[in-house]
């Protein structure tokens, strides 16, 4: 029989979310994970793996649809049972002065990065809490915590998941699920493929350890809340950015 602990990763045919599969496949948890639309590259990561089939699975969903999220998690529940853990890591930027931004812009990154959680929750918290012991982690920002031009939507969204995920985390502590996020800064993935050479340089002259963070540096945060050195971390929030915020 398998004994893997399973873990579902959203977002994880890239950046970040790869990062995460990767490096909890190496830690011996069986990772399924979702794609919204690059399955070459969620398929590329998956077949990385020796004996893909036991430690790796992936399904497309698009988080933003709760009529989605209701099917894939009636397939995982049908398949695997209740996940040990869920990483609600899947987000997207839409970003623009308040003054331009249009309704769609606002709905889309509120959907993806807010209500995907509350989807996500509604029908796998249930049967999670019989488990007696699981994590949720959600891969917040600092733009949550401070604010930033132009991301009013990704800020409210990001601000929106820290008052969620306290208030879930006094919920289900005595069920011993932990409920924390990661808010890391500027992390090199596609989502930052937009800002100049020159920003980010800057950005690096500004931050104390003088680099940008590698998806790996989130992933190992990740790793550390779902193993016993997270066992009593619970409504917290851990900020990755090489001391850029203090
Ligand atoms: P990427 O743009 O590199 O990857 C985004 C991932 O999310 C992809 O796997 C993408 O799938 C998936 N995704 C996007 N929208 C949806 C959707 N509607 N439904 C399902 N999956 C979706 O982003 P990062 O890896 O950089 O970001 C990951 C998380 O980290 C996000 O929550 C982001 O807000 C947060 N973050 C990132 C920072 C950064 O500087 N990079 C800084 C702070 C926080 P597909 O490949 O199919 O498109």
């Amino acid at each position: 029989m398998n004994d893997k602990k399973v873990v579902l990763v959203t977002g994880g045919s890239r950046g970040i979310g790869a990062a995460i599969v990767t490096t909890l496949v190496k830690q011996n948890y069986k990772v399924v994970f979702t794609y919204k639309q690059n399955k070459e590259q969620a398929e590329i990561l998956a077949n990385s793996f020796n004996n893909q089939d036991e430690v790796c699975t992936y399904y497309p969903c698009d988080v933003a649809i709760s009529d989605n999220v209701k099917e894939l998690c009636e397939i995982l529940l049908e398949k695997y049972g209740p996940p040990y853990a869920l990483i609600n890591n899947a987000g997207i930027t839409k970003d623009n002065i308040h003054i331009n931004m249009s309704l769609s812009d606002w709905l889309d990154v509120i959907n993806t990065n807010l209500n995907s959680l509350f989807y996500f929750n509604h029908y796998l918290l249930n049967s999670m809490l019989m488990n007696k012991d699981g994590c949720i982690i959600n891969i917040n920002s600092v733009s949550g915590l401070r604010g930033n031009v132009g991301q009013a939507n990704y800020a409210a969204a990001k601000s929106g998941q820290l008052g969620y995920m306290k208030s879930l985390a006094r919920e289900v502590g005595h069920f011993n699920i932990r409920v924390n996020c990661i808010a890391p800064g500027p992390v090199e993935t596609d989502m930052i493929s937009t800002i100049p050479t020159k920003t980010l340089d800057q950005l690096k002259k500004l931050t104390p350890l003088r680099k940008i963070a590698q998806p790996n540096d989130i992933a190992l945060m990740v790793a550390f809340l779902l193993g016993d050195g997270g066992r009593h971390i619970t409504g917290q929030t851990l900020v990755i950015d090489g001391g850029l915020s203090i």
